[in-house]
C-alpha cells in the first residue's frame, strides 16, 4: 500500500491526484485506495459539522427556510466561492435569453453538493445513450447503457440505493441486478395520486433513492422527518461526506481549503502536476501519476480554461474548442392545486413517487421528454402565506391553514435539454474571486426544443388537473434550474468535437480524468447523479488499468 507523501514546504506526492471531494471524486478516492494506491484528494472548501449544519438550519431567518435557502446554513470558505442567492451574489454571471433558468445551487464544501441533494437515484435510459441515432437530434454517447450499467449496480450498491423491486415500477427495468435496499414506502399522497392517475394513461412509479430503508453502511434507517433538503440530520440519505470519510479511514488524505487554479503538461501533453492556492495565498504543487478533476459541472470546466498553460492555450483538454460548451441542466416548472380528498404530504422523503410515462417516445425527435415528481413537501409555509393573504384570523385562519396543507399538490416538471454549443461557460473579464481568479459566465438558453416540451408537459398536467377536479390549479410559467449540472467537457468518439472519450479520460491528455456530469452527452429527463456517479465508477476502473500499465513500465 503506497501512501501519500508531503515535503515540508506542503508539497505532495502521490499515486492519484483528485480535485474536488464531492460524490464523483469521492468514488474514485475510494475505490483506488482498496486497490492500495496512494490518493491525495485536493478540495476548495472548508469541511461541514452536520450537527452544526443542523442548527444553522434551524436558527435561519424564516424567509430563508421558506424560500428554500439549502446554500446558506453550509459555511463557505471565503476563497472559495459557491453561488448564493439569499442575498445573490454575482459569483456565477448568467446572460442569453434564459440566464436566468440556469441558477444552480452548488457547495463547495468536504464532501460537495450531495450534502443538501434529495437523494434521487435515476439511470439514463438505454435510448438516452442513442437520441442522434434514434431521433435525430442533440449527440449520441461513444458508450451504450449497456457499457454502463454494470457500473449503476457498483454506484447503487456504493450509495446505499433504495428502489423497487418489481419490474412494472422501474424506469428502465433493464437490471443485472436488484437495488441494494427495498423501495422507501409510499406515504399516503403517493398512493393516492398513483390511484387517480395510472388507470389513465399515466404512469406514477417510486422514486429509487439513496436513503437507507435498514442500517446500511453506518447510516441509519431513514425515520420520514422531511428534512433531506437542506440536510438529513441522522446522516440516513447517502452524502458524499460518507464516501470522502470511507476513503479517508482507509488512508485516503483530504487537504481542505485548498483552491486548485494551475495544471502543468509535459512534452507529450501528459500531465505532471497541479497546483494549489492555501489561505495564506500561498501556492504549492502536488505530482502524481494519474489525475482526476472532479469539480463538478461547472467548475471543471472553469478550472480547465483558468489552467490554460503554453502549450494548451485555449485551456487543458480544449483542443477541441468544447470545453465550456454544451452546458445543460433540466429546466423546470411546478403545477399546483387542491385536491378534493386529503393528500396529507409531508411525512417521509422529500420525494417518493414520480410520473415517467413522458420520458421516452417517438416525440423525442420534436420535443423534450419530461417527468413530473409530486413533491412530499411540508405545505403548511405555502399555506399559511395564502390562508393571511385572503384575510382570515383565528379559528378560520387555523381552519384554512390546515385544508390548504392537507389538500395542496406541487408537481416539479423537469425538461430534457439538449447540448447547445453555444450554452457555453467562459471566464469573466470582470469578476474575480478571493484569490484573483476569474468567475464563471454562462450564456444559455433553453432552445425550442426544451420550450415545445413546456407546452407538451403542460396538456398532460391539465389533463391530471381534471382527474382530481382540481381547484386553484396552477401552471407556473418561468422555468427554473434543477441543480443537474451537465455538459462543459462533452465526451464523444471524435477528438475534433468532444473533450473526453468513454472513460471521461481527456482525448488531448493520456493521464486526465473529467468524471461526472461535464462528461454528459445527453441529459434524459431524470436527476443524474446516479449516472455521474456511474461514470466516475468506470473511470476508476480506467484509471486502475492505466496505473498497472504505468507500472508495468516503470518494471520493464
Ligand atoms: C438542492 C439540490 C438538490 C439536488 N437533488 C438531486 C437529486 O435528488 N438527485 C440527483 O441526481 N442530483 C441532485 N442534485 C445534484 C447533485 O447534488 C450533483 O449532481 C452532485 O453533487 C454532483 O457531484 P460532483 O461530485 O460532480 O460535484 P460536487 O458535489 O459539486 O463536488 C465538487 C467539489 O469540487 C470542489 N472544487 C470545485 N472547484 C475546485 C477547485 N478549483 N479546487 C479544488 N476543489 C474544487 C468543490 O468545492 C466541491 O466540493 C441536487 C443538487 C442540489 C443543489
Ligand atoms: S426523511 Fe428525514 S431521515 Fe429520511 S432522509 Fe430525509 S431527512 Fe433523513
Amino acid at each position: 500500500m503506497s501512501e501519500v507523501k508531503f515535503a515540508s514546504n506542503g508539497d505532495a506526492q502521490a499515486d492519484v491526484i483528485i480535485v474536488g471531494s464531492g460524490v464523483v471524486g469521492a468514488l474514485i478516492a475510494n475505490q483506488m485506495r482498496d486497490e492500495g494506491h496512494s490518493v491525495l484528494i485536493i478540495e476548495a472548501g472548508l469541511r461541514i459539522n452536520r450537527a452544526q449544519a443542523v442548527e444553522n438550519w434551524r436558527n435561519m431567518p424564516l424567509r430563508n427556510r421558506a424560500g428554500g435557502d439549502f446554500q446558506g446554513l453550509y459555511p463557505q470558505s471565503e476563497y472559495a466561492t459557491a453561488p448564493l442567492y439569499f442575498p445573490a451574489n454575482d459569483y456565477v454571471g448568467l446572460s442569453g435569453p434564459n440566464g436566468s433558468s440556469f441558477k444552480q445551487g452548488y457547495l463547495r464544501t468536504v464532501g460537495g453538493t450531495t450534502w443538501h441533494w434529495a437523494a434521487s437515484c435515476w439511470r439514463h435510459l438505454p435510448e438516452d445513450f442513442r437520441m442522434k441515432s434514434l431521433y435525430g437530434v442533440g449527440r449520441d454517447w461513444p458508450i451504450s447503457y449497456e457499457d454502463l450499467e454494470p457500473y449503476y449496480c457498483k454506484a447503487e450498491e456504493q450509495m446505499g440505493v433504495a428502489g423497487p423491486n418489481d419490474p412494472e415500477m422501474q424506469s428502465p427495468s433493464q437490471r443485472s441486478r436488484p437495488y441494494p435496499m427495498d423501495m422507501v414506502p409510499w406515504g399516503h399522497g403517493d398512493r393516492y395520486f398513483a390511484e387517480v392517475v395510472n388507470d389513465h394513461g399515466f404512469k406514477s412509479i417510486p422514486i429509487p433513492q439513496a436513503r437507507s430503508t435498514r442500517p446500511w453502511n453506518g447510516r441509519p434507517e431513514c425515520c420520514g422527518n422531511n428534512n433531506c433538503q437542506p440536510i438529513c440530520p441522522i446522516g440516513a440519505m447517502y452524502n458524499g461526506i460518507h464516501t470522502v470519510e470511507a476513503a479517508e479511514s482507509k488512508g485516503a488524505k483530504v487537504l481542505a481549503e485548498s483552491v486548485v487554479y494551475k495544471i502543468d503538461t509535459d512534452s507529450n501533453n501528459r500531465i505532471t502536476a497541479v497546483h494549489w492556492l492555501d489561505t495564506d495565498g500561498a501556492s504549492h504543487k502536488a505530482t502524481g501519476r494519474q489525475y482526476v478533476i472532479a469539480c463538478n459541472g461547472i467548475e471543471t470546466p472553469r478550472l480547465l480554461l483558468l489552467a490554460a498553460n503554453e502549450r494548451n492555450p485555449r485551456g487543458i483538454a480544449n483542443s477541441s474548442d468544447q470545453v465550456g460548451r454544451n452546458m445543460m441542466d433540466h429546466s423546470g416548472f411546478h403545477c399546483t392545486f387542491l385536491t378534493k380528498e386529503p393528500m396529507w404530504l409531508g411525512r417521509g422523503p422529500a420525494q417518493s413517487s414520480c410520473l415517467v410515462g413522458p420520458r421516452s417516445g417517438e416525440f423525442r425527435s420534436d420535443y423534450s421528454a419530461s417527468k413530473f415528481i409530486l413533491n412530499n413537501i411540508n405545505e403548511v409555509p405555502g399555506a399559511a402565506t395564502k390562508a393571511l393573504q385572503l384575510g382570515l384570523a383565528g379559528r378560520e385562519l387555523e381552519a384554512e391553514i390546515r385544508r390548504r396543507a392537507i389538500h395542496g399538490v406541487d408537481l416539479s416538471i423537469s425538461l430534457e435539454p439538449l447540448p447547445d454549443p453555444n450554452n457555453r461557460l467562459t471566464l469573466s473579464d470582470t469578476r474575480k474571486d478571493k484569490h484573483g481568479l476569474a468567475c464563471p459566465d454562462i450564456h444559455y438558453d433553453v432552445g425550442d426544443y426544451v420550450r415545445k416540451g413546456y407546452d407538451a408537459a403542460s396538456e398532460q398536467l391539465r389533463q391530471i388537473g381534471q382527474l382530481f377536479n382540481a381547484e386553484e390549479f396552477n401552471i407556473t410559467t418561468s422555468l427554473n434550474a434543477n441543480n443537474h449540472i451537465m455538459g462543459g467537457c462533452i465526451m464523444g468518439s471524435d477528438p475534433s468535437d468532444s473533450v473526453t472519450d468513454g472513460d471521461c479520460r481527456a482525448h488531448d491528455h493520456d493521464n486526465l480524468w473529467l468524471p461526472g456530469g461535464a462528461a454528459m452527452p445527453s441529459a434524459s429527463v431524470v436527476n443524474t447523479t446516479l449516472s455521474m456517479a456511474a461514470l466516475a465508477l468506470k473511470s476508476a476502473d480506467a484509471i486502475s488499468q492505466a496505473l498497472s500499465r504505468d507500472a508495468q513500465g516503470a518494471t520493464a
